[in-house]
């Protein structure tokens, strides 16, 4: 499937299950030398593909009918610092910005955000949105992981490609929600470093549906 026709359909989820709301979030797909972007504040119930907007990685030239999303520059800092990138999602989801307004990175502790993610997310200093420093800061904080909170904001899933980076961000809101409902029962118990980089790579190089016998 064309990759800006796989946007809207992402988009239409991202919506359903209320990791966006409104027209705060953005999405964005690498192609080439360029990455597809949604446009700035526009009701993603309108948007076509004709809308999405094409952004130059080298020239960092914009192509398209509308302004592109004001975060620009954070989708063009994670596809210039990571060449796996493939795709980027920026959400304001509920419990991923609760603990990006405290501060507070969301813990190592449950095995599916270890294997997506590749350990706690971590909170990029504060910057104000749009800005050049806000994408300095998202990449520095997000090292060699596929997520990261942004400070006060919300927070920002990569991946491979779209439905990875959708995957990313859904886990990251489950695992916030976990935690605080954990949190109430009692503290939490954390998981051994080893363990966390053993089941990283065990995601990134053989985790995938396999055949176990030849099929007649
Ligand atoms: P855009 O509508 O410009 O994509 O901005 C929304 C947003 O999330 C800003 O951080
Ligand atoms: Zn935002």
């Amino acid at each position: 499937m064309d990759c800006r026709a796989q946007m809207l359909q992402v988009i239409k989820l991202l919506c359903q299950e209320r990791l966006i709301m409104g027209t705060w979030g953005n999405i964005s797909v690498r192609e080439d030398n360029h990455f597809w972007i949604t446009p700035s504040a526009m009701p993603y119930t309108a948007i076509q593909t004709k809308d999405l907007v094409k952004i130059n990685l080298q020239t960092e030239e914009a192509e398209g009918l509308w302004k592109p999303s004001s975060e620009w520059r954070l989708h063009a800092a994670c596809y210039q610092s990571r060449t796996d990138c493939k795709a980027v999602i920026h959400t304001h989801s509920v419990y991923a910005t609760a603990f990006a307004v405290a501060g507070a990175p969301i813990p190592a502790a449950v095995e599916d955000l270890i294997q997506i993610v590749g350990g706690e997310v971590e909170v990029a200093d504060y910057a104000l949105p749009g800005s050049f420093t806000l994408a300095e800061n998202a990449v520095k904080a997000l090292g060699a992981k596929n997520a990261v909170l942004l400070a006060n904001h919300g927070l920002v899933g990569l991946g491979r490609d779209l439905e990875e980076a959708l995957n990313v961000c859904r886990i990251v809101e489950k695992t916030a929600q976990i935690i605080v409902a954990a949190k109430t029962l009692g503290p939490l118990s954390a998981i051994d470093p080893a363990d966390i980089q053993a089941m990283r790579q065990y995601y990134l190089t053989s985790y995938g549906p396999e055949l176990q016998k030849e099929e007649k």
